[in-house]
């Protein structure tokens, strides 16, 4: 309960004071390049501008004091394993004083680089005591997957680097896990994922697919499953029988907040989300926004630093265009807010209304 205190604390400032807190998380898209083609993304596109993180430039940024609290790091992309200089930018990672965790999320199609690339994290990592977390992304089983992410064999390229992996885990890793993102193309067919993660004994989580003005895709998502009432209906019944038959409380919660919003057409988020007053993202070209999904750039870490940055008027407005979206927008569902958790308990207690009351015409019928 003692390490929930902080959590609790950071809340309240945030959601219900509406202060500023320092950054415990940072999202880091390490690269615009990438071997995938997938239809929920549009980084890929030669229209786009591609270039890798500056590993130096870096860790001159995280030098800033507004950085002294960051305790996790996301390193994705673009596909994160296309990365060159891994040991320049863990250096600059390192700087860190509080790191506690990063968290890698990569297509897997390529396994050796991926295996050079975690392996080097790993080792350097545990030496630290940071943990590393591993995610594989797969959308679907077999050719849906490949239709998904444009590559005729991406789904057996990934599924062989996830059983090399899953064969020496320890060695890359601290957990491996298998994420799979939600769209009209795979809803009805995310179950087939589910039970092949379960055959394989790796844990699969699922998030919802969003539009993401890093990835370019902000004011054309097709993809979505909002935009269709078909996939809409499927995907509530999903996320509803998670809520009903997860084993641990916190994923029931978590997909409660993704059934309620999808019950509401997207219309109403009760679930936190810390970037809009904490963490923050800094993209390969070294830009500060706060969330990678509806925020606008705040400026360049190569021009100012982040506490310049966090002080100027342009965040300012940049919080105030973002908050517009929060509510539809299902992004980092990983905590509740207060509202969500007590529509979470009248959601829970709704069953045993029912008995009671079914009870009661027994009882009634009895005396009749
Ligand atoms: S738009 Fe979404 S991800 Fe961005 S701050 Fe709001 S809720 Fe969080």
């Amino acid at each position: 309960m003692k390490k929930y205190f902080p959590f609790f604390g950071n809340y309240v400032v945030q959601q219900i004071l509406k202060r500023r807190i320092l950054p415990r998380t940072l999202q880091m898209p390490i690269t615009g390049f990438c071997n995938s083609r997938c239809v929920t993304c549009n980084i890929w596109k030669p229209i786009y501008p591609r270039v890798h993180m500056e590993a130096t430039l870096l860790k001159e940024a995280l030098r800033d004091p507004f950085f002294a609290k960051v305790e996790n790091v996301g390193l994705n992309g673009g596909e994160p394993s296309l990365y060159p200089e891994i040991e320049k930018l863990l250096d600059a990672l390192f700087v860190l004083p509080h790191l506690q965790s990063i968290y890698i999320i990569s297509n897997g199609m390529c396994a050796e680089p991926l295996k050079k690339m975690i392996y080097i994290i790993k080792e350097k990592c545990s030496q630290r005591k940071i943990k590393v977390h591993l995610s594989l992304s797969i959308d679907a089983v077999g050719k849906t997957h490949d239709q998904i992410r444009g590559v005729s064999t991406a789904f057996e390229k990934t599924m062989a680097t996830l059983k090399e992996l899953n064969a020496n885990p320890q060695l890359y890793c601290d957990e491996l896990t298998v994420g799979c993102t939600l769209s009209r193309e795979n809803i009805a067919r995310v179950v087939e994922v589910e039970c092949l993660m379960e055959k394989l004994n790796i844990p699969s989580y699922c998030h919802l697919a969003v539009p993401n003005r890093r990835l370019y895709n902000f004011d054309s998502s097709d993809f979505s499953i909002l935009n269709d009432r078909r996939s809409l209906l499927m995907a509530a019944a999903y996320f509803f029988g998670r809520f009903k038959y997860e084993k641990s409380l916190r994923k029931r919660i978590i997909a409660f907040c993704t059934y309620y919003y999808l019950r509401q057409n997207g219309h109403d988020r009760i679930a936190g989300c810390n970037y809009l007053r904490s963490d923050v993202t800094i993209t390969e070209r070294m830009e500060l926004y706060l969330c990678a999904t509806a925020s606008e750039c705040i400026g360049n870490l190569r021009e100012h630093t982040a506490s310049e940055l966090i002080a100027s008027e342009k965040l300012k407005a940049v919080e105030r265009n973002t908050k517009r979206y929060c509510d539809t927008c299902t992004h980092y569902v990983s905590f509740p807010t207060f509202r969500g958790l007590l529509f979470f308990i009248v959601e829970k207690l709704k069953s045993a209304v029912w008995v009671s009351y079914k009870i009661r015409a027994e009882f009634m019928q009895c005396f009749k």
